[in-house]
């Protein structure tokens, strides 16, 4: 997936609570997993009373995830102690220390464009800043299967985080993962 029109897009930290370590990172990631599925299945029987949320066929329609225009919530790198740490993101040291070498002292990423919220080096971001199926796999041991949702609860946590729940980028992503329209 290459989100060339999309231009700020970065994964790492994106929405798992800090645990003590690196497999405590991926099992909650899966717990959270498991815990959304939980969820949908309680929920079967009251959602299928909702009628904004069905389609012709009375199947409810899932949100899918995508990257938003003017957002690069993701591409501040630094979100705090309530985030996981490079270290407890990656094994490989050598993607700690490039995940810390592009921490500017604002905290967002040295080649976020703040002006236009664009990635300066879209096309040569290193992989970890890819929202991709394999990636989120990799980091933080998500099923591919279970991307779209992870995705999808990753941005809002991490736009919440950057711009408020209240923000204009949330109401935009909440609105584009359904398939609304809004700018
Ligand atoms: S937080 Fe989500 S919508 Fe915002 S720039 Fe990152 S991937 Fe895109
Ligand atoms: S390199 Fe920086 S600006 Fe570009 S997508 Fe990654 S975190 Fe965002």
């Amino acid at each position: 997936m290459l989100l060339s029109h999309f231009p700020a897009v970065s994964p790492p930290g994106f929405t798992i609570r800090p645990p003590a370590n690196h497999h405590q990172l991926k099992l909650r990631a899966n717990l959270k997993t498991q815990f959304n599925k939980k969820q949908t299945k309680k929920n079967k029987p009251t959602t299928k009373n909702k009628s904004s949320n069905l389609g012709f066929n009375n199947v409810k329609k899932e949100p899918v995830w995508q990257c938003v225009k003017s957002c690069g919530a993701c591409c501040k790198l630094d979100k705090g102690p309530s985030f996981p740490s490079p270290d407890e993101i990656f094994d490989d040291p050598s993607d700690i220390e490039l995940f810390r070498s592009m921490i500017g002292p604002d905290g967002w990423c040295v080649h976020f464009e703040m002006s236009s919220r664009t990635c300066k080096i879209y096309a040569d971001r290193p992989y970890f800043c890819r929202v991709e199926p394999d990636i989120f796999e990799q980091l933080y041991g998500i099923e591919k299967k279970k991307f779209n949702k992870e995705a999808c609860s990753s941005c809002v946590d991490t736009i919440k985080a950057i711009y408020g729940s209240q923000s204009k980028e949330l109401d935009n992503f909440n609105h584009t993962i359904r398939g609304k329209s809004v700018e």
